[in-house]
């Protein structure tokens, strides 16, 4: 499993990753969509996560929730937690 550059974490990419979920559901601002996007667009470890996070929504929307045991959420979680206590 390829592990993400925590080292080129910023402020941005918290706010990113934390608003994650949101950002995936369009519940975002029109002005903040657009800055995540633009900021995934460049951040390869954000885009990591998105697509992660993005792959495991596409399941549970389907229903096949099977196919995302809750392990694996919550290995998401843990590296969201981790992500976000990490210093800087
Ligand atoms: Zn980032």
């Amino acid at each position: 499993m390829a592990t993400a550059d925590l080292s080129q974490c910023s402020d941005e990419c918290r706010e990113a990753l934390s608003r994650l979920g949101a950002f995936l559901d369009g519940e975002l601002g029109e002005v903040t969509q657009a800055r995540l996007a633009e900021h995934l667009s460049d951040c390869a470890p954000c885009t990591e996560r998105a697509d992660f996070e993005e792959h495991l929504r596409e399941l549970v929307r389907r229903g096949c929730t099977d196919a995302a045991p809750a392990s694996l959420k919550e290995r998401i979680r843990l590296q969201l937690d981790e992500l976000s206590s990490a210093p800087g």
